[in-house]
């Protein structure tokens, strides 16, 4: 194994310092401070066993995820990503090869979003993997007095009633991706089945979210979005966290749920009958698209700029039951919970 210095030179070398930034290589990062901004800064941690196991993924598609969760929570905000801090503690068995493999996905992510690594800390682990990712963003910073000013952050406690709920892609994907995993990995029933190129495509987006930094600058820069998050954990659960935090009451019309085909695909290719795509979109987590309320004014204004999004409810008033009502079907539906 590279050992603990080693390693972090390998890292170093791997992701140049922007102009201006003091990054990797001394105690502290140094960032310069905008007068007219405010950091946004959110962590998250990857726990074998539990987030994830290691022989179901590969340490590129490990890296790309540990990245893309914390960006997608700037992304959740409105914000922009500006730098990020990755944090391990390392099982001794973990080779070298599999730790630079992970440093190249987790890098891919980064250079997409220029969000650059700027520090972090690496000891060694008696058991499992744990991975710790830190992100820092910027929005604009909030003028007094006014709610929503553009490009300042969006937060889940500002819907309103009469908003539209919307969401800016497909949802069910990830959570099909994983059991598409999972069956794989061993499970006798679906070895019968081989994987289809729809499972294919559905284990790609689990395993490679895309956090949606551009569409969520677009809606901070809208005024009258009001709401705003990442869904991680699907809507069922994630909405209900908007409308506790607003004191507000919604809903959802289940028929206006954006599906993909290969979801729609996956589940028809199913033999048993838990394989259903509103339950992979309502409480299945980690597709990482937004979730946002906004007037319908605002909703007109999103889509003469071209923004893809689907309405799927609505707000319906003031609230302290904050009661999510589900149209168009007799279920409930509450997402994905650690316990
Ligand atoms: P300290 O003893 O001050 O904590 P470290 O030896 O842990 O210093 O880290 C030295 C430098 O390497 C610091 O700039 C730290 O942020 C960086 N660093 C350590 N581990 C990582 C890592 N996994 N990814 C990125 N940078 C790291
Ligand atoms: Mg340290």
């Amino acid at each position: 194994m590279l050992g603990e210095f080693n390693l972090i030179d390998e890292i170093k070398k791997r992701f140049p310092t922007p102009d201006g930034v003091t990054g990797i290589g001394d105690d502290c990062a140094i960032l310069p401070q905008h007068s007219d901004r405010e950091t946004l800064v959110s962590t998250d941690m990857l726990m074998e066993g539990v987030h994830f196991l290691m022989d179901d993924v590969s340490p590129y598609d490990l890296g790309w995820k540990s990245a893309a969760v914390n960006v997608s929570d700037i992304a959740g905000m409105g914000g922009r990503p500006e730098g990020c801090f990755l944090s391990f503690a390392l099982p001794k068995t973990l080779n070298d090869n599999w730790l630079l493999q992970f440093i190249d996905g987790f890098k891919a992510l980064c250079d997409r979003f220029a969000c650059p690594l700027l520090g972090g800390d690496t000891t060694s682990s008696l058991d499992r993997l744990c991975i710790s990712v830190t992100v820092l963003g910027s929005s604009v910073k909030q003028l007094p007095g006014q709610a929503w000013t553009p490009g300042s952050a969006r937060r889940r406690s500002d819907a309103r009633s009469g908003d539209l709920i919307c969401v800016t892609g497909n949802l069910g994907d990830s959570a099909a991706g994983l059991k598409a995993v999972l069956d794989s990995a061993g499970n006798s029933s679906a070895s019968n089945c081989p994987s289809s190129s729809a499972a294919a495509i559905l284990r790609e987006r689990h395993y490679r979210p895309i956090p949606q930094v551009e569409a969520g600058l677009v809606l901070s820069a809208t005024p009258e979005v009001h709401a705003m998050m990442d869904i991680s954990d699907g809507i069922g659960s994630d909405l209900r966290h908007i409308l506790k935090a607003s004191e507000v009451s919604a809903e959802v019309d289940v028929n206006s749920i954006p599906l993909s085909k290969e979801l729609i695909q996956f589940c028809s290719e199913q033999s048993t009958d838990d394989c259903d795509p509103l339950t992979f979109a309502l409480d299945g987590g980690e597709d990482y698209q937004l979730l946002f309320t906004a007037t319908p004014a605002a909703v007109e204004a999103l889509k003469a700029k071209g923004l893809r999004f689907y309405v799927i409810g609505r707000i319906t008033g003031a609230s302290s039951a904050c009661q999510l009502t589900w149209l168009n079907t007799d279920r409930d539906f509450h997402g994905f919970t650690h316990f």
